[in-house]
């Protein structure tokens, strides 16, 4: 648990010397409750002192990273149980199951899958993040042809699933380079498997069916053997237990009431039966509730379509709204003569506003203004899109070197800025466009 402001001033010198720039040890305790400031800027504090806040300051949650570059997947400090209260931290990962008794031509097709399954919405571009290879065949030279088959054709990070230790060990000689997360640790094979995890410096799945307590004690057994990056697998129950028991594990972990659970979830989603729908209900609730990495067992765009949106809306910061860069982006090819849009960075804005100048066919030149991430009504209200906003960013893009004619279309929202967007930018005719951006296309068509 974190520490509050009284219980650090409790810790420190309390001489008020003004050394670390406030005028109390109080001021500077409460700064260091609201993680504002360093310990570092108190020359008196000791090294015990220091572990003791470093400790209660860790995220609850462990971080864990799966992978390596670009494609890496961090998981974990989360630090609330409602995204309302401050912010979901990392978006859960996606992961395929492949398991090694597909032939390759199976595996390949759902390989392509994987990647034919990535789409781009507001900016951003949303995709698969693992490959779960699993061992079904009890075969070790199956399973390494598998694994080797997708490193080949796909370069996401791996969920290696494995329950005998020789087959793991096998794998991991020819994948721990890339730190794959490593599965499952269990009561009966987990002194192996943590030496595994030990000796690759892999992070390790801990898996335990019989409840959360029994969750909790394979958990610090693992951890009393050295592993420290651990996965938690509560295992596959009915919906209404998955969601129970991830939600105490949340709880619990956040209270730091337990030191077993106090790592992110792996969960999976498939559903005995193969029905996509009930895969994709139990999915949904995955995203939700708390999961760090979702199993599927297919993906095929139709089901990958709702989860990526699902998780993108639940995982985006309620207090930043998703912003695109302030600066003149080209809708087609325009030229000098094509006609010039400004509004505003919020990213649904920008989207929506060059899809349908995308649809018009109209090349035209949209110069977006940073708002804060604001829609313009809610930019203009707060005097975040204003007539002098308007005119920096016309002249210092230089949008005006671009073109000939030197119209300006400004939002119909703001139609009230036009007297003084034409007064701050003496060069430009301001012409007032519609409302909707839905009206752009015909309004862009017979524009001159
Ligand atoms: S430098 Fe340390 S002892 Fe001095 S006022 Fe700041 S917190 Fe207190």
């Amino acid at each position: 648990m974190a520490l509050t402001g009284i219980e650090i001033f409790k810790l420190l010198a309390k001489t008020n010397c003004k050394q670390c720039g406030f005028p109390t040890c109080l001021a500077f305790a409460m700064k260091l409750a609201a993680k504002q400031v360093s310990i570092d800027a108190c020359p008196f504090v000791s090294d015990d002192v220091k572990a003791m806040l470093g400790e209660a300051s860790a995220p609850p949650i462990r971080k864990i990273t799966i992978g390596t570059g670009d494609n890496q997947l961090t998981v974990g400090e989360e630090t609330v149980l409602f995204r309302h209260e401050k912010t979901f931290v990392h978006q859960p990962g996606f992961a395929l199951r492949i398991e090694d008794t597909a032939s390759a031509a199976e595996i390949e097709k759902q390989l392509a899958d994987v990647a034919a399954a990535t789409m781009e919405r507001v900016g951003q571009k949303l995709k698969f993040s693992l490959i779960a290879v699993k061992n079904v065949s009890k075969d070790k030279d199956k399973y390494l042809s598998a694994i080797k088959l997708v490193q080949s054709k796909c370069n996401l990070p791996l969920i290696l699933v494995a329950s005998n230790t020789d087959i793991m060990a096998a794998a991991l000689e020819i994948t721990a380079a890339a730190k794959p997360l490593i599965a499952p640790a269990n009561e009966e094979n987990y002194p192996v498997m943590a030496d595994l995890a030990k000796k690759h410096s892999c992070p390790l799945v801990v898996a335990h069916s019989g409840g959360l307590e029994k969750l909790n004690d394979l958990s610090e057994k693992v951890q009393a053997l050295g592993v420290k990056d651990l996965v938690l697998h509560p295992g596959h129950q009915d919906l209404s237990t998955t969601l129970a028991q991830l939600t105490q594990i949340r709880r619990t972990a956040l209270k730091k009431a337990a030191k077993g659970l106090g790592f992110p979830v792996l969960e999976s989603a498939i559903v005995e039966g193969d029905n996509p729908l009930d895969e994709l209900g139990r999915a949904s609730l995955l995203v939700m509730k708390y999961a760090a990495i979702i199993i599927l067992s297919s993906a095929e765009i139709g089901k990958m379509l709702p989860l990526f949106t699902l998780r993108q809306n639940i995982y985006t910061d309620p207090q930043q709204p998703l912003q695109v860069e302030e600066k003149v982006y080209k809708i087609g090819e325009p030229t000098a003569d094509s006609p010039v849009i400004i509004t505003t960075n919020f990213s649904l804005t920008y989207f929506i506003v060059a899809s349908e100048i995308e649809n018009s066919k109209v090349p035209t030149w949209l110069v977006i203004a940073d708002a804060e991430g604001m829609s313009v009504l809610t930019a203009w209200a707060a005097d975040k899109f204003n007539a002098a906003k308007i005119s920096k960013v016309i002249n210092s893009t230089g949008i005006g070197n671009q073109v000939k004619n030197r119209k300006l279309i400004i939002p119909g929202y703001v139609a009230v800025l036009s007297g003084e967007v034409a007064e701050v930018l003496p060069d430009w005719k301001i012409v007032v466009g519609p409302r909707e951006a839905g009206n752009l296309p015909a309004f862009l068509r017979n524009f001159q």
